[in-house]
């Protein structure tokens, strides 16, 4: 039981694998005292000689990630609380990553209603929020985004106009939904859920934060504009593709921030009604329409890697706390629970 070990630990090491966003969640939680861990395969990665306050203070160096399982008793002897981000989920798997009998920050439970796409929109629905329409293919009656289950970072959606299109281009050996395509402005907004604090925006238990907003940057759908419309790229083989390859910052106009705190208190009052709840960061990914209504494609229930811009604070977090990530909120976060002794709280 990870509460019983968590017992047995005396000062915990913040691991994570080194990737995504280690270098904050290293510098976060070095800032607040912990002694650091980074997973890495092969040698350790030189581009952390060049950072040094994000650099671990140790490596476990590996040859495969599926080998972490095999490290369990070294982790637990360094007293290692895993903080998991999206490529250590994606690196270990969904499943084991659940089954690793190693203190992880956050509520694995999550994981069963996000990489679910049905059980994702039973809890978002469930919690008030707009979705994008899903159809059937004798539906599509609008511009559509066909996107294939589990294909990362949007590689290999495709954009249509109608049946005959996807039809003619959609790979049927896959799974995939039909999604309408949501026209607006995109916004990628950070939250973090605390059980435990009790001073700020209140829930029915605990505090929730707004910590940034970004926007991912997509190639090429981003900058296709530059070169044509999209249907007379079409016509000459050019679509439009969504891999993400960096992040923007964003600030929203102020008048909408109540809609902002309301979607995450939803999510999070769902959350504990159907699986003891979101803990820590989670972010939720938004198309904002002319109307200045909210759709929500998609949720991110861990720390995403459009944080990394804000390392020093972000318009949002400098009124919380000057200098505060999300790595290092993190980091507070199991401080304040150790203090208390409520890690079991935070700590799955
Ligand atoms: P996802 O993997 O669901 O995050 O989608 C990858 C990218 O596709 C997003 O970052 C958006 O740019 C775009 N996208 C996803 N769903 C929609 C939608 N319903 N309408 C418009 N764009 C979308």
């Amino acid at each position: 039981m990870i509460e019983d070990i968590l017992k047995r630990y005396t000062e915990p090491t913040v691991t994570t694998v080194c990737s995504h966003s280690s270098l904050q969640i290293f510098d976060g939680a070095r800032k607040e005292g912990f002694k650091t861990l980074g997973i890495a395969l092969k040698k350790p990665p030189k581009f952390y000689d060049a950072f040094p306050r994000a650099k671990p203070d140790e490596f476990m160096i590996l040859d495969d990630y599926l080998e972490i399982e095999a490290q369990k008793d070294e982790l637990l002897r360094q007293d290692a609380i895993v903080i998991p981000h999206g490529s250590f989920v994606e690196y270990m798997g969904a499943d084991r990553f659940r089954e690793l009998q190693v203190p992880t920050f956050g509520n694995r439970r999550v994981l069963e209603w996000e990489s679910d796409r049905n059980k994702e929109r039973t809890w978002l629905e469930g919690a008030g929020l707009v979705l994008p329409a899903e159809l059937d293919l004798d539906e599509v009656d609008r511009a559509v985004i066909v996107k294939y289950h589990g294909a990362k970072g949007g590689a290999s959606f495709f954009i249509a106009r109608n049946r005959e299109e996807i039809e003619a281009r959609v790979d049927k050996t896959q799974e995939f939904t039909i999604q309408e395509f949501v026209l607006g402005t995109r916004y990628y907004i950070h939250y973090f859920y605390s059980p435990i604090k009790e001073d700020g925006y209140a829930l029915s238990k605990g505090t929730l934060e707004v910590l940034g907003i970004d926007r991912r940057v997509e190639s090429n759908i981003d900058e296709i504009y530059r070169l044509g419309s999209i249907n007379e790229l079409a016509r000459v083989g050019i679509d439009p593709s969504f891999v993400v390859t960096g992040n923007l910052p964003l600030v929203l106009r102020e008048s909408l921030l109540p809609k902002v705190f309301e979607m995450g208190e939803q999510v999070v009052e769902e959350s504990l009604r159907l699986f003891g709840g979101v803990i820590g960061p989670f972010c939720l990914e938004t198309i904002c329409t002319p109307d200045l209504e909210f759709v929500v494609f998609e949720i991110s229930a861990r720390i995403v890697a459009g944080t990394n811009l804000f390392i020093s604070g972000s318009p949002y977090a400098d009124f919380i706390e000057p200098g505060l990530s999300t790595g290092r909120r993190i980091a507070k976060e199991i401080r304040a629970a150790s203090e208390l002794g409520r890690l079991a709280e935070v700590i799955t």
